[in-house]
């Protein structure tokens, strides 16, 4: 089984291609598609994965709206199946959001079939260990439901709110969270491994670090292998970033990385599976 951890899908074309144009454009970040439902589910058709983890996130103005369609796509209507059952919508809240509170905002999409939380601390500019996000946090562990931060450096090469030590303070005070630190702490490996160590129920993906993408973090097959086997393999999930990276390629990096067979089949999948109770 595959699973995807990290993905990210726009409405449309006309959506997808705004936004990834307007990064590359303004941080030279190249991406491989414009990202919407039907496009991956072709990659996932050519590479075999069978279910995706969409980490949806937003700015405050946005964010409600990108919550329902990721909860709305990924839920059966009245009469009908869902349109898109392979994807495991995962919704965002910041502590600045208007309208509905973050804990009533999860409340609500809670009965729309969200799985889990996404925050981008870099992007949506707040601080893991800020404290107005302690209802959350505590939501999540009440819920038994899964978080997946953004950690390490950013696409536009920041990295405020992004370091791995800013997650010490919460995981002090949760330390059940089932937290995910995606990218693998990108950039940060040394915080990594000391947080892996402390906390051994804290989660990671790959997303970015092992993509032999140009940027000053990226791993090569050596040092990837060798984070993975300081952390473990069992918490080190495959996720792709699409639609910035081509999961297929991600798929045979992980797969050409000199580790055991079982160790890629934890990452690929099964880690994943274990961990979203899938
Ligand atoms: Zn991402």
């Amino acid at each position: 089984m595959i699973i995807d951890s990290h993905i990210h899908l726009h409405p449309t074309e006309e959506v997808g291609k705004m936004v990834v144009e307007m990064i590359k454009e303004k941080h030279g970040v190249d991406y491989y598609s414009y990202g919407t439902p039907d496009d991956y589910l072709k990659d996932m058709e050519q590479a075999g994965i069978d279910k995706a983890v969409m980490v949806s996130f937003a700015p405050d103005n946005q964010l409600k709206n990108n919550n329902f369609w990721t909860v709305a796509i990924t839920r059966p209507g009245k009469n009908q199946p869902a349109k898109y059952p392979m994807f495991i919508p995962f919704i965002s809240v910041s502590p600045t959001m208007t309208g509905r509170k973050p804990v009533d905002e999860l409340e609500h999409k809670l009965k729309w079939g969200m799985k889990g939380l996404k925050i981008h601390p870099v992007a949506q500019k707040f601080a893991p260990d800020d404290k107005r996000m302690w209802p959350v946090y505590q939501w999540l562990v009440a819920h038994d439901l899964p978080i997946t931060a953004h950690s390490g450096m950013n696409i536009d090469a920041s990295s405020t709110y992004g370091e791995p030590y800013r997650w010490l303070p919460v995981l002090e005070d949760f330390p059940e969270l089932k937290l995910v630190l995606a990218h693998l702490g990108n950039g940060f490996w040394d915080q990594t491994v000391k947080i892996a160590d402390k906390y051994p129920q804290v989660m990671f993906d790959t997303a970015i670090a092992i993509s032999h993408i140009n940027a000053p973090t990226t791993l090569d097959d050596e040092e990837a292998a060798d984070l993975i086997r300081t952390i473990g393999p069992e918490r080190v999930m495959f996720g792709s970033d699409y639609p910035w990276i081509d999961p297929k390629k991600d798929i045979e990096h992980i797969k050409n990385l000199p580790i055991s067979q079982k160790s890629k089949e934890l990452i690929l999948g099964e880690n994943a599976r274990r961990f979203l109770n899938l």
